[in-house]
């Protein structure tokens, strides 16, 4: 399958003739027409004749063109812009909602050359982390249909584990691009708050929102993160900092570096078979030459209440904008968990309350940054889990919002912060079930990040593993 390769195994392919764009579209559209309808990972799928002309005109320039994904297939998470084309954040309040322009990362992508085939299912506005709260059914897990994709990117991840696409563009606020990586053994890249545009991205908590790339493999991300990055008029908050090469920087070596294991991370509550994973990843890395330590987060517990209390407040105002007079249908449409996050927040944010709730949630989150620089100025990067369980069966945790709310106790301290972190493969449970470990590094350390994913990779191949659907 030509599926399985890598960007640039793929990009070596098309350059040498051995296949083309054409070839790689139409493998893709085989597999969604069989895979799609049991995983459930696709709200829109683009007309195959549109994405097939694209892919021709990509087959034409590509002798002498040196784009790095030009005629590579991908797909978008539903939360991002795309002009004339239904976009819907997998909530029936923008059922019916075509964008008159595109997000600012989709453009990268359509001006590189690659071709989009659809828009994916996630929780709809980003709340969630199983992709059962879309109003377009659940995300399956590609793994076990039984089984939840984890979320909000669900579909971008499915989609990917099962070949259907080559990558994917997630959005993550508190563990939306890492969280479902894990859970269907793909790769994905929670970028620097500011490293890439989010011009366009539906805006969930604007303060923590990434747009980032999601692959195969760590290199994936790298090609793609090299072309989406950098400065955008349009987003104020998008860094000037130069894009390095990351693809360059792949190979540099990764002796000497230190990763530093948070105690308080691997406590209880952590799936055993998990934690071994990662204990046994951290000896990988030693054998790299990476120097290993036992660092300590005392504030690890507050992380959950603060994001909690951060990320409604925003969404709440985020999400006046859908007053049922702008865009699509009415206020009513919003899902339970979304109106709980609206309530949360307005309540967090109102007179009198304001002063108890938000104002500490932003006082806790100025010392959580500076925890993070604390641990990060005595290592290169933290080694900790993704999730604190396998992926949980369908229902599970939508019959449980608070248990929902703890499922992310791992990734939501990383956006207030602001700090990079990578989601990579590193084992499976006795059932068969995929497990992941995040990469976290210092503001701006991308590259350090996808040098160590990716050498890891050269010596692991739990990446390399895909599910066969029955
Ligand atoms: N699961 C988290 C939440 O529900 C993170 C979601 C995200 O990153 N978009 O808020």
């Amino acid at each position: 399958m030509l599926l399985d390769k890598t960007i640039s195994e793929l990009k070596i392919g098309l350059l040498k003739g051995e296949f083309t764009s054409v070839d790689l579209v139409n493998e893709c559209y085989r597999n969604i027409k069989t895979i799609n309808p049991k995983v459930n990972a696709f709200i829109t799928i683009v007309d195959q004749e549109i994405a097939l002309k694209k892919a021709k005109e990509a087959d034409k320039k590509l002798k002498n063109a040196n784009s790095l994904l030009l005629g590579i297939p991908f797909v978008l998470k539903d939360a991002y812009l795309s002009k004339d084309l239904l976009t819907t954040c997998a909530s029936d309040v923008l059922e019916d909602f075509i964008p008159p322009y595109s997000a600012t990362v989709y453009k990268k992508l359509e001006d590189a050359g690659a071709i989009l085939l659809g828009k994916m299912n996630m929780d709809a506005w980003g709340h969630g982390g199983s992709s059962e709260n879309t109003d377009f059914g659940p995300v399956k897990n590609p793994w076990n249909l039984e089984r939840v994709a984890g979320g909000s990117s669900g579909g971008p991840a499915a989609a990917i584990a099962t070949r259907m696409t080559s990558f994917a563009i997630g959005e993550d606020t508190g563990g939306s691009i890492r969280n479902p990586s894990a859970w269907c053994n793909t790769t994905g890249l929670k970028v620097t708050y500011g490293r890439v545009s989010r011009y366009g991205c539906i805006a969930y908590a604007s303060s923590f929102d990434s747009v980032g790339p999601m692959g195969k493999t760590v290199q994936d991300c790298a090609y793609i993160l090299e072309t989406i990055a950098g400065r955008d008029p349009y987003d104020a908050t998008s860094s000037p900092q130069p894009v390095p090469s990351y693809i360059q920087k792949l190979s540099e070596s990764v002796k000497g570096l230190t990763i530093g294991l948070p105690k308080e991370f691997f406590r209880e509550g952590l799936n055993e078979e998990i934690r071994n994973s990662i204990f046994f990843m951290a000896k990988e890395l030693k054998k790299l030459g990476i120097k290993i330590k036992e660092i300590s987060m005392p504030l690890f517990d507050y992380g959950i209440p603060v994001y909690y209390l951060i990320g409604p407040s925003e969404t709440s105002s985020n999400l006046a904008r859908y007053d049922g007079i702008r865009f699509g249908q009415g206020r009513e449409n919003f899902s339970e968990e979304t109106m709980r996050r609206i309530m949360i927040g307005t309540y967090a944010l109102s007179a009198g309350y304001y002063d108890a709730y938000y104002r500490k949630a932003q006082q806790a989150r100025t010392l959580f940054v500076r925890e993070y620089q604390k641990a990060l100025a005595e290592c290169e990067a933290l080694l900790m889990p993704v999730n604190p369980t396998p992926p949980t069966k369908i229902g599970e945790l939508m019959s449980d919002p608070l248990q929902n709310l703890l499922a992310d106790v791992y990734t939501t301290s990383q956006n207030p912060v602001g700090v990079p972190s990578l989601a990579v493969p590193c084992g499976f449970t006795k059932d068969n079930l995929p497990i992941g470990a995040q990469i976290v590094g210092n503001m701006f350390s991308e590259d350090i990040l996808l040098r160590i994913g990716f050498q890891y990779q050269q010596v692991t191949d739990w990446h390399k593993k895909y599910p066969i659907l029955k």
